[in-house]
């Protein structure tokens, strides 16, 4: 493959310059157009001077924030809901460099025992899944207390969530959406994966409290066509990283991708979670109440069903919505949070401390199940410790 015919230009002209910056090869070549990948592209691109390649086996960039206007005319988001959210006002300020903003705070609804009621479990979900007439704060904490089955040792997604709320309400919420999710019980995962859904005494139906609740008002697509927009950066689609490793001239990698995978999975498979998205376009304005509903029955075989014109405000005449199929087989969308893979992990992660000229990022990357701002943040602290090693150097 001719690395002059694909590259794909987004900053519109310094086209004329591309046979010299490929003849000069380039400082980094960074595999990944994600959150990880693009941040760093920009940073080392705009900040740096350096030149950068960027590579994504898809045929687009922004990685699983990816957005595009389905056939109806509908922005949906090809790999399920992106909501952002983050308490790093530094983190919303270097995002805003290259987008407005849409105030946007997601609700969930769960599908339980017949009816729709708000999740994170909140005072409302107790009064009406129970019949009970909860009026404060107070009155609900003694009630989930009332129901709570202390453990000893905390360690897993199921202790954690019948430590708080106790076995009913574990079982209705928590179980079966777990099982079908992760393929595995509750009682095998980490605590940190049921962790990110809090109990609530009051009424607050938000899914997130972040002080920061946006999301890019143009859509993420647009946002990383700026971000990768500058002229020392040019990116390539449809290319894996194993087409072009030996082609392209380069001082210094960052990987995006699995990290087992670049290490051609030398200690084994680092296991992670897949899903299949079934989106679907609907000849009417509106499909459910809120931004999401979540199926946690085992009855069903997905987990959740998001319909985007709440996240996006577009006002459209039809509407598109997404079912979530859990699965084993398929693209590598979360890392499972348990003993063995962190185990694994880190055995990979040496290896990683132990080969020069290339710096691992990102969820996959780094094996963490980070969200977009967490992502970010890791990309910026990255940046900036190769900021200050350039600086020292120079100094030196
Ligand atoms: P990715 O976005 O996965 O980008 C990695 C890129 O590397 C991919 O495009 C891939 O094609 C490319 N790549 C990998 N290997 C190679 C190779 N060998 N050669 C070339 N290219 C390669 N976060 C939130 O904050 N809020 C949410 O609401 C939210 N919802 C989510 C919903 C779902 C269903 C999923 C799966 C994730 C969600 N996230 C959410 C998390 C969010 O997607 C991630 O935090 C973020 O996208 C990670 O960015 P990244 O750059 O690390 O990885
Ligand atoms: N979860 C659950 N029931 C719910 C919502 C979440 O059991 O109604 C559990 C499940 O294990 C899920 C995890 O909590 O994987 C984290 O949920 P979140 O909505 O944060 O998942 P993500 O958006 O990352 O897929």
């Amino acid at each position: 493959m001719s690395l002059r015919d694909s590259t794909t230009d987004f900053a519109g002209g310094g086209a004329g310059d591309r046979p010299a910056s490929t003849r000069r090869g380039f400082d980094y070549l960074i595999v990944g157009a994600g959150f990880a990948g693009s941040v760093l592209a920009e940073r080392l691109a705009a900040g740096l001077n350096k030149r950068v390649l960027v590579v994504d086996r898809r045929p687009h960039i922004g990685g699983n924030a990816y957005d595009y206007h389905d056939e109806s005319g509908v922005l949906i988001h090809r790999y399920g809901p992106h909501i952002f959210h983050t308490n790093a006002q530094r983190i919303v300020d270097y995002l805003s460099r290259f987008t407005e903003w849409r105030p946007y705070e997601h609700r969930v609804l769960a599908q339980v025992d017949g009816q729709q009621v708000p999740i994170p479990i909140n005072r409302t979900t107790l009064n009406r899944l129970y019949g009970l007439n909860l009026q404060t704060d107070e009155e609900a904490a003694e009630y989930l207390a009332s129901r709570a089955e202390p453990v000893a040792h905390i360690r897993t997604s199921e202790d954690v969530v019948v430590n708080g709320i106790g076995r009913e309400l574990y079982q209705k919420f928590f179980r079966g959406y777990t099982r079908k999710q992760w393929g595995l019980d509750p009682s095998q995962l980490d605590k940190s994966v049921t962790s990110r859904i809090p109990t609530r005494t009051n009424t607050d139906d938000r899914y997130f409290t972040d002080a920061f609740q946006q999301m890019p008002k143009h859509g993420y697509t647009k946002m990383f066509e700026k971000m990768l927009a500058h002229p020392n950066i040019k990116v390539m689609l449809n290319t894996d990283y194993r087409e072009i490793r030996d082609e392209v001239q380069h001082d210094q990698l960052i990987f995006c991708g699995p990290i087992d995978e670049y290490f051609d999975y030398r200690f084994g498979k680092l296991p992670y979670r897949s899903l299949k998205f079934e989106h679907k376009q609907l000849d009417q304005e509106q499909f459910q109440a809120v931004g999401t509903v979540n199926y946690p029955s085992e009855d069903v075989p997905y987990t959740r069903i998001s319909e985007y014109k709440h996240l996006t405000g577009q006002v459209h005449p039809k509407t598109s919505i997404t079912y979530e199929y859990p699965s084993a087989e398929g693209d590598p969308y979360y890392p499972i949070p348990r003993p063995e893979n962190a185990e694994l992990y880190k055995r990979y992660q040496q290896l990683a401390d132990e080969t020069p000229g290339v710096t691992f990022v990102g969820r996959l990357g780094t094996y963490k199940y980070y969200n977009m701002d967490q992502v970010v943040g890791q990309a910026l602290a990255l940046y900036k410790r190769i900021e200050e090693a350039e600086h020292g150097a120079e100094a030196g």
